[in-house]
């Protein structure tokens, strides 16, 4: 089973993509322990890169190959760099990747040994994009965008069409990460045709996390500073599809939140005694469900908490986007 089970909804040649598939998607979802009752947790970093992004590249990549391309080049904190590098040499397309200098040395390592150029950019995640723009510019080869090209979203919209099909029933609320906002925008991509389809009545209230240095979504958050916070994966000074971001989340009922810094370590921790060990990007978003549930001893203010508790208080989906041994 993976995310080709979806196949049809997906545009894109189901034939080129089982070149480049990896059998990535259908991930476990498991209960968090008797102690957070109604708590699911989805294992997105249960995959062929080890994150979630697997589920957009490979149809990014297979997109690419349909289109004719042979190069391709792409801008990223670390895991959509390792997923596309990973999935485009599979499918015989040379790819260079472009990194904040600060991306984790083992994130680096990983997509250089898929065989991508790394190419370490000064400055934040918003630099390596224009390098990566003006490279594309340069070089006329396919620029593999996770943020900008919209068949990223096909991809990951799978995570809710999979959450329907594997729960008995969805839960009230889904807790996501929002950097670039991919998981979070696919999700509502997939409820969505999920309501349309008449499958379902409401999609659950999505809540979106970002790191309280960070947080250029969430009102009221200090000065965004990308390099304070040990969440380098959704560290986006300025997400360039915020409108669609805010817009997915209030259509939900759902809010913005900021997690602040010391709840990411105390999560991770947490996390990994369930037997689930996440990179700290990833423990921000369990840290997310922890403070909504009272379960930490932190104080979260930035954001609408008091919404954020109250939709976690019934049954809830979070996921592990992203596995440990990535930045130790
Ligand atoms: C990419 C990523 C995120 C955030 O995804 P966005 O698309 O930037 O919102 C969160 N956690 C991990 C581990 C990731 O790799």
């Amino acid at each position: 089973m993976s995310l080709w089970r979806y196949a049809d909804s997906i545009p894109v040649s189901f034939e080129v993509a089982a070149r480049v598939s990896m059998g990535e998607g259908w991930t476990p979802v498991v209960p968090a322990g008797p102690d957070l009752p109604g708590v699911m947790i989805k294992l997105e970093y249960a995959t062929p890169t080890l994150s979630f992004k697997d589920r957009g590249a490979v149809v990014l990549i297979a997109s690419a190959l349909e289109r004719g391309a042979t190069q391709v080049i792409a801008d990223s904190s670390g895991n959509a760099g390792a997923a596309i590098a990973a999935y485009a040499s599979r499918a015989g397309i040379g790819c260079r990747v472009f990194v904040p200098e600060r991306t984790s040395a083992r994130k680096q390592a990983q997509i250089a040994a898929y065989g991508a150029a790394v190419e370490s950019v000064p400055g934040d995640r918003s630099a390596a994009a224009a390098a990566a723009q003006a490279a594309v510019e340069r070089t006329g080869a396919v620029y593999a965008s996770h943020v900008f090209d919209p068949v990223f979203l096909e991809g990951t919209k799978t995570f809710a069409l999979e959450l329907h099909d594997q729960l008995d029933e969805l839960p009230g609320a889904v807790v996501l990460p929002v950097g670039n906002g991919t998981l979070l925008l696919g999700a509502a991509i997939g409820f969505g045709e999920l309501q349309a389809a008449g499958r379902i009545d409401a999609a659950p209230a999505l809540i979106g996390l970002q790191a309280e240095r960070c947080a250029p979504l969430v009102p009221g958050a200090p000065a965004v500073d990308p390099s304070a916070t040990a969440a380098e994966g959704i560290a986006i000074p300025a997400p360039p599809r915020a409108a669609e971001i805010r817009e997915a989340v209030e259509r939900t009922g759902g809010c913005l939140v900021a997690v602040p810094e010391e709840a990411i370590l105390p999560a991770q921790r947490d996390l990994a005694r369930r037997g689930m060990f996440v990179e700290p990007t990833a423990a921000l978003t369990w840290a997310g469900l922890l403070l909504a549930r009272e379960r930490l001893e932190v104080d979260a203010a930035v954001g609408d908490w008091d919404r954020a508790r109250a939709l976690v208080a019934g049954r809830v989906a979070v996921p592990a986007c992203g596995a440990g041994l990535k930045s130790i």
